[in-house]
């Protein structure tokens, strides 16, 4: 009996530490390739080559950098679906896309993991509504997590709300809302949670968004998914995951939206 028990203690003891070690090295990545190099080693490998990206204007699109994958690419919408499968059925315009008011979300067909994120999006001009019914849509990083789009140019909401919220979690920190109709972009880094094999989380999500260039989520913690009215818990999830665009009923357009994923570490 007693036997049996030092057997089973053994075991668990041996599942604690496989978890703490995968865990650990999940988070240390970057810490442990500072580690292997010296300063200034010029054995250490070089970053690869890209090509950055151009910016945007009013009138034309920037271009992504070459290393990323291009979400739209202006003409189409074959990189999307509805939630529940088949065609996505948002309008396509020239140079953009729009929600169709009471379609559905609409959310990539690839999935994607820890990522820098680029997205431009403009609210119907002129305005309509007040409040939270007043060009609203969102941006549902791993279906989950949602950046809030909102027309936040005079016209007030509660704080969590407004563009550039993490929905009921984090206000941006600055109000840099651009006039209805105007386009605005935001450039998020995010990155997802992490469970161990019970289901625990050991990494919370984080996400940093830059709205219109300005910083207006430093480096938040997710205290899980977003919702209306709620703040519910983390639910293990995979790692990889669609992006999502919210129909909340408003005909808000996008454009441009690419996206880059992060290695571990990263
Ligand atoms: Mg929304």
């Amino acid at each position: 009996m007693r036997k049996a028990l030092l057997i089973v203690g053994s075991c668990v003891a041996l599942a604690m530490l496989v978890t703490v070690v995968t865990t650990t090295r999940a988070l240390d990545t970057a810490e442990e390739e500072l580690q292997k190099w010296g300063p200034n080693d010029r054995n250490r490998p070089e970053p690869p080559i890209i090509t950055p990206g151009t910016e945007s204007t009013q009138a034309v699109p920037g271009r992504p950098p070459s290393d990323a994958i291009v979400l739209f690419n202006g003409h189409d919408l074959s990189n999307w679906e509805e939630v529940k499968g088949g065609p996505a059925k948002w309008t396509v315009g020239k140079g953009y896309f729009a929600t169709v008011p009471h379609s559905g979300d609409i959310q990539t067909k690839a999935a994607f993991g820890d990522c820098q994120l680029h997205v431009e999006w403009a609210t119907p001009n002129p305005p309509h509504g007040v409040d939270q019914d007043r060009g609203n849509s969102g941006v549902y990083i791993q279906t989950l997590y949602e950046i809030q789009v909102l027309d936040s140019y005079n016209n007030v909401t509660y704080a969590d709300g407004e563009a550039a919220a993490v929905y009921g979690q984090y206000p941006p920190l600055v109000n840099a809302a651009r006039k209805p109709g105007v386009w605005q972009m935001y450039d998020i880094v995010f990155h997802g949670p992490r469970f161990d094999a019970n289901g625990n989380v050991t990494r919370k999500a984080n996400v940093t968004v830059f709205y219109n260039g300005v910083l207006v989520q430093d480096h938040v913690e997710l205290t899980g998914p977003t919702a209306n009215h709620e703040r519910p818990p983390y639910h293990p999830t995979p790692e990889r995951l669609p992006l999502r665009l919210q129909d909340h009923h408003h005909p808000v357009k996008y454009r441009n939206i690419w996206i880059r994923e992060l290695k571990e570490g990263q």
